[in-house]
């Protein structure tokens, strides 16, 4: 079988080109049909059955920016246990400092170049071939093959993942395993993610003219209140809370919170405003260990704010959440994790580490909404590259990638021939 995958690489480089030169850049969603029906094409050459799901009802789905999905099933197979791919194709804007064409797909000393080449058109790539090379080997698989191809992960993958996930596409009625393939490094095994709860919260003051700001409460000062009083009770509890899931990289395995942006006062942009500020507004990004409660993490927030409240008349706020994401961990002692644990050995050498995400992605809709508790992400790609200029994927990567996926799916579904 892995000398089957090596015999597939000029063709599996040359999709992966093909699919790096659709710049599908999330905001605002470029290209997305344009890169379902490109995928879909392969699948549908490869045997696949192919539906293009687009995200009616979903505000993001507009003319100007359609959001479209595409999903493949091998119809010639058993209908479970059914193993599921999914990779994003959805890139995050090009951003300055690259010195070769961000679309190009130039291939050089071992590497293909682009963005969206490691986060994850690599992984997609990959799994459609890993596949391929089980069907030209003539191996039959005792289970069946779902590859679907989403949008928006960069922007939290609700007319992606979660609406294939909330469409039945992909849940636990039908899907028994999913393997996500994001860029997690190509010798590790990623089991889940950490919670996010992002808030904003606003202060009020009242407006005076600032040389006379005894007359006024400044919104702003009031803010700076807040910040203090969070990070000096939460501060050193958060540094205490470490996690039992393996995060990496480890500064990561303990809960923190960081203010992600704050405007208060009036917007001067260069202009003099001689104002008490009556009004600042700050976001705050809470990441949250699967041993912690959202409600916990919320009430928190708010019993700070309310205690200010209490001692101080004039300090009046607004809480608002704006997003929030349980965290997620499929079982180590699963049967997809040790399928794709053991052929990521046999492929690469040495046992793969088991690691967790400091960030999320998909997976969380994977099982919080298609309940499928069987899901990983596994892909080629270096996870630090992701989002840089000069984004690349190691060609060998890609291979050994491609291999350990084929291994993985012949183990899980089981296989015969060839
Ligand atoms: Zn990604």
């Amino acid at each position: 079988m892995l000398t089957r995958v090596d015999g597939l690489a000029e063709e599996l480089l040359d999709f992966l080109k093909g699919l790096t030169a659709i710049p599908t850049v999330n905001p605002p969603g470029e290209c997305y049909p344009e890169c379902a029906e490109f995928i879909g094409a392969r699948l549908k050459d490869f045997g696949y059955e192919v539906q293009y799901v687009a995200a009616k009802g979903r505000p993001e789905h507009t003319a100007q920016h359609p959001r479209v999905n595409v999903v493949g099933a091998l119809s010639d197979l058993p209908a479970r246990p059914l193993l599921h791919f999914n990779g994003h194709f959805d890139v995050v804007p090009v951003g300055a400092g690259w010195t070769v064409d961000p679309f190009g797909g130039l291939v050089r000393d071992g590497k293909i170049y682009g963005r969206g080449t490691t986060d994850q058109k690599a992984g997609i790539a990959a799994s459609i071939y890993a596949v391929e090379a089980i069907r030209r080997a003539g191996v039959q698989l005792h289970g069946c093959v779902e590859q679907s191809g989403t949008v928006d992960e960069e922007s939290g993958g609700f007319a992606g993942v979660a609406y294939l996930a909330e469409h039945g596409f992909i849940s636990r009625e039908r899907t028994d395993y999913v393997i996500i393939t994001e860029p997690l490094n190509v010798d590790r095994v990623c089991l889940g993610h950490r919670g996010v709860y992002w808030f904003e919260v606003v202060t009020h003051g009242r407006i005076a003219h600032g040389s006379m700001p005894f007359l006024g409460v400044s919104a702003i000062s009031k803010m700076a209140g807040f910040i203090t009083e969070m990070e000096r009770r939460l501060g050193p509890k958060l540094g205490k809370l470490q996690t039992k899931m393996p995060v990496e990289p480890p500064g990561a395995r303990y809960a923190s919170v960081n203010i992600n942006s704050i405007t208060g006062g009036q917007p001067g942009a260069g202009i003099q405003t001689p104002c008490v500020a009556d009004r600042c507004a700050a976001i705050f990004d809470r990441r949250f260990l699967i041993e912690e409660s959202v409600e916990e993490v919320r009430a928190e927030i708010r019993g700070v704010l309310d205690e200010l409240a209490g001692q101080d008349s004039e300090f009046r706020y607004d809480l608002s959440d704006l997003m929030t994401v349980l965290p997620v961990s499929t079982d180590p002692a699963s049967a997809l994790v040790k399928a794709m644990a053991s052929a990521v050995r046999d492929v690469i050498g040495d046992e793969p580490p088991l690691i967790a995400s400091p960030g999320t992605y998909d997976q969380k809709h994977v099982m919080r909404l298609g309940l499928v508790d069987q899901c990983i992400a596994y892909g080629p790609g270096i996870l630090q590259l992701s989002h840089q200029p000069d984004e690349y994927c190691r060609i060998d990567h890609l291979m050994d990638g491609c291999k350990a996926m084929a291994l993985a799916a012949m183990r899980l579904l089981g296989a015969s021939g060839g």
